[in-house]
C-alpha cells in the first residue's frame, strides 16, 4: 500500500482535526502518502483530493472542526454514487480509506468494505453510540462544555430559585444527558432510552422545592419525547403548585466546538495512528476503538449493527444520585 485517503463525514466534534492530524503523520511515519477527502462522502464523489503532509496538519490539534469539511452525501446512499466514490479512489491511486465519523458514516465505510475497498473507520460521534468502543472521539470535549454550561445555569438557577430544563444534544442518544446529569449534579435526566412519566417530573421539581432546594436542574436529551418546550409549556400551568419557575435552555451547537479536551486529543492520536496500522496490515474492513484501555479492532458489520444504548449501570447511577 502506497497512498491512502482520509475523510470525516456526518456530524461534527471537537475531536476531529487532532484525528486528522494523527492519520496523516502516522501515514507518513509509515512511509505513506496520504491524500485529503473534502467535505466527506461528497468530495469522494465529486473529487475533492489533495495530498496532506506533516505540515499541512501543524498546529490543528488544538483546534474545533474540521480542516477537511465534513457533510451528509444523500448520492452516497445508492449504489451508483458509491461506484462515484471508487471511481475517485482508483483515479487518484488511493488503496486504502480512513472514515473517521459516527454510526452513518461508518455504514457508508461497510458498503465501500463490501464493495472490496479496503476501508477502516474511526468512531467520532458525541452521541457515543458506535458498538465497538468504550467511548468515541469527541464526546469527552461535548461532556465538559456541557457541565461548564450546567455549573454557570445552576448559579443563576439558585439566585432566582428557579427550575431549568437543560436540553443537550442527541436526536436519538441520551447518553450526553445522561452523563452530563450524573457530573453535574442534576435532579433528573430525561432520556429517550428511559420512560419517565409527566407526574414523575412534577413530582421532582416539587419536591426539590419543598425539602428547600435553592434550584432543581433537569437535563433533557434533544431526543427525549414529547420534547423540552412542551414539557416547559406543561410544566409553567402547573407553576403555583410546584414551587419553582421554570425556565429552558437549549444547549445547541455549542456543545460540537471548540477544542478537544486532553482525553480527546489522545484518543483521536492513538485511533488515527491505529487506523493506519491496522489499514497497513491487512485489517480493513474493522473500526478501531478503544475498550478498556486497549486499542482493538471491530468488525464494522457489528459496528454499526444497532446504536449502543447507555449502559444500565450508568442509568441506575443517575437515579441513585437524584436525591
Ligand atoms: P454520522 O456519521 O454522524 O452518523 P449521518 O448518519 O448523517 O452522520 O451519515 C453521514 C453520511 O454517511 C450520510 O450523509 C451518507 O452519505 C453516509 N451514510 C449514512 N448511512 C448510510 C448507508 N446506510 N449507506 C451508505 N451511506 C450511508
Amino acid at each position: 500500500m502506497k497512498r491512502i485517503g482520509v475523510l470525516t463525514s456526518g456530524g461534527d466534534n471537537p475531536g476531529l482535526n487532532p484525528c486528522i492530524r494523527a492519520v496523516v503523520r502516522a501515514g507518513i511515519h509509515h512511509g505513506l502518502e496520504v491524500m485529503g477527502i473534502r467535505r466527506g462522502y461528497t468530495g469522494l464523489l465529486s473529487g475533492e483530493v489533495e495530498e496532506m503532509t506533516a505540515r499541512s496538519v501543524g498546529g490543528i490539534i488544538g483546534r474545533g472542526g474540521t480542516i477537511l469539511g465534513t457533510a451528509r452525501c444523500p448520492e452516497f446512499y445508492k449504489p451508483r454514487g458509491r461506484r462515484d466514490a471508487l471511481r475517485t479512489l482508483n483515479r487518484f491511486g488511493i488503496e486504502g480509506l480512513v472514515v473517521i465519523g459516527g454510526n452513518g458514516s461508518l455504514t457508508g465505510a461497510l458498503e465501500l468494505w463490501r464493495a472490496g475497498f479496503p476501508v477502516v473507520g474511526i468512531p467520532s460521534t458525541i452521541d457515543n453510540d458506535v458498538n465497538g468502543t468504550d467511548i468515541s472521539i469527541g464526546v469527552d470535549t461535548a461532556l465538559n462544555t456541557i457541565l461548564d454550561a450546567v455549573d454557570k445555569i445552576k448559579d443563576t438557577a439558585s439566585s432566582h430559585n428557579r427550575a431549568f430544563l437543560v436540553e443537550t444534544m442527541g436526536r436519538n442518544s441520551g447518553y450526553l444527558a445522561l452523563v452530563s446529569g450524573i457530573a453535574g449534579g442534576a435532579e433528573m435526566v430525561l432520556i429517550p432510552e428511559v420512560e419517565t412519566k409527566f407526574e414523575e417530573i412534577c413530582h421532582t421539581i416539587e419536591d426539590a422545592y419543598v425539602r428547600g432546594k435553592s434550584h432543581c436542574l433537569i437535563i433533557v436529551a434533544e431526543g427525549w419525547r414529547p420534547g423540552t418546550q412542551a414539557l416547559a409549556r406543561q410544566l409553567v400551568e402547573r407553576q403555583e403548585e410546584l414551587g419553582f419557575s421554570v425556565r429552558v435552555t437549549q444547549l445547541g451547537h455549542v456543545q460540537r466546538g471548540g477544542a478537544a479536551s486532553a482525553f480527546d486529543r489522545l484518543l483521536a492520536t492513538r485511533l488515527g495512528a491505529a487506523a493506519v496500522k491496522a489499514l497497513i496490515s491487512g485489517g480493513g474492513g474493522n473500526i478501531v476503538g478503544w475498550v478498556r484501555s486497549t486499542i482493538t479492532l471491530t468488525p464494522l458489520e457489528e459496528a454499526v449493527a444497532f446504536d449502543k444504548q447507555p449502559s444500565p449501570e450508568l442509568v441506575e447511577l443517575a437515579e441513585i444520585m437524584e436525591k
